[in-house]
């Protein structure tokens, strides 16, 4: 029996807790104690975007609640079936933005390289879940895009996107982050990531050192939608990047049903502090195939941003944005 207590309290590694994240809604919701058949679910969606959850992000659901705000950004939904007018399979216009296959530049001084189509959680409302990752991620692909940075001395700025940067393994990782600090125009790194939320076990001391000993500054875009993502685990990973000379700033995007929601608009911002991590932007929703239920109205949304800039000093309100393909930057949402 102690033996077996001891195995139990020693943690997995982030790649076996990785490969046990639940892959079946049905599995998720027996351990929320949900029935299937009183739950909004399609099953069939997850043929169109695989169903993928860790169990550390499912551990801050609350049990028996169908509308629980995390569920909902992962629980294949039956609107997300219905074909709705205006929702695409490439609502940024990453199609057109790519410059060497899995790099992408849209604005002045800075490109985006999708390292990797894989993720830890997989957000129904990601603008990415059409996006064709084999076309894009690869080691030949990846030596033609960073040749590519290297002979372009306008760029400043590399954004490592995905998929998920933080679900590759430390060797590639580290050889990745190697390579851009070897080009003297480059000033900084940014990663965009769930990871240190939806599986806080990834952020290991190896991973801290490398990013400490980067020549580049890094800065880490995470993404949080709802207080009830952060929770002490998260809340010392994030301790651990910052104290490790990450600069943390966070992006949301506006979710109906899920953060539409002044209180809990102002609690993330305030947590988020608490944590070091600056509120950066807040995404109208992107459309994308199956995300309808997600879009908040403009009213809504221009009430949101209102609200919270009369509760909250300015470096705490994200700014409210919308991505418009051909545009020289995120637009503001006024
Ligand atoms: C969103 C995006 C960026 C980042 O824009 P910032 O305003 O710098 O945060 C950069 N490149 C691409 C291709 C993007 O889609
Ligand atoms: S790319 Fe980001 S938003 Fe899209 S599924 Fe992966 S973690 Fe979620």
């Amino acid at each position: 029996m102690i033996a077996r207590s001891l195995a139990n309290a020693v943690p997995l590694n982030w790649m076996d807790e990785l490969s046990q994240a639940y892959s079946h809604p049905l599995d998720l919701l027996r351990d929320l104690a949900l029935d299937p058949a009183e739950v909004d679910f399609a099953p069939a969606a997850t043929e169109l975007f695989k169903f993928r959850v860790t169990r550390a992000y499912a551990r801050r659901m609350r049990g028996g609640d169908p509308r629980d705000p995390l569920l909902l950004q992962v629980l294949p939904r039956t609107r997300e079936l219905h074909a709705v007018e205006g929702f695409t399979a490439d609502p940024v216009g990453d199609y057109s933005a790519t410059r060497e296959p899995g790099l992408l530049q849209k604005y002045a001084g800075r490109a985006l390289l999708v390292v990797t189509g894989g993720c830890a959680i997989h957000c129904r409302y990601c603008f990415r879940r059409e996006f064709p990752y084999q076309g894009a991620v690869g080691s030949t692909t990846l030596a033609a895009a960073l040749d590519s940075i290297a002979g372009d001395q306008t760029l400043t700025e590399v954004i490592l996107s995905g998929g998920d940067p933080l679900t590759l393994r430390d060797a590639r990782l580290f050889e990745l982050l190697r390579s851009l600090a070897a080009l003297p125009h480059l000033r900084r790194i940014r990663i965009h990531t769930r990871v240190p939320l939806v599986l806080p076990s990834r952020v290991t001391e190896p991973l801290l050192t490398a990013l400490k000993a980067s020549r580049l500054p890094i800065v880490m875009v995470l993404h949080i939608n709802h207080p009830q993502e952060i929770d002490e685990e998260v809340a010392a990973a994030c301790a651990a990047l910052s104290a490790a000379n990450v600069s943390l700033l966070n992006q949301s995007v506006l979710l109906r049903g899920i953060n539409d929601n002044l209180e809990f608009l102002v609690g993330l911002s305030e947590r988020l502090f608490d944590l070091r991590i600056l509120p950066y932007y807040m995404h109208l929703l992107d459309r994308v195939h199956g995300s309808s239920e997600f879009e908040v109205d403009e009213r809504t949304a221009r009430d949101l941003q209102a609200g919270m800039l009369a509760r909250l000093p300015g470096y705490l309100v994200p700014r409210f944005v919308r991505e418009i393909p051909g545009e020289t930057s995120k637009t503001p949402f006024l």
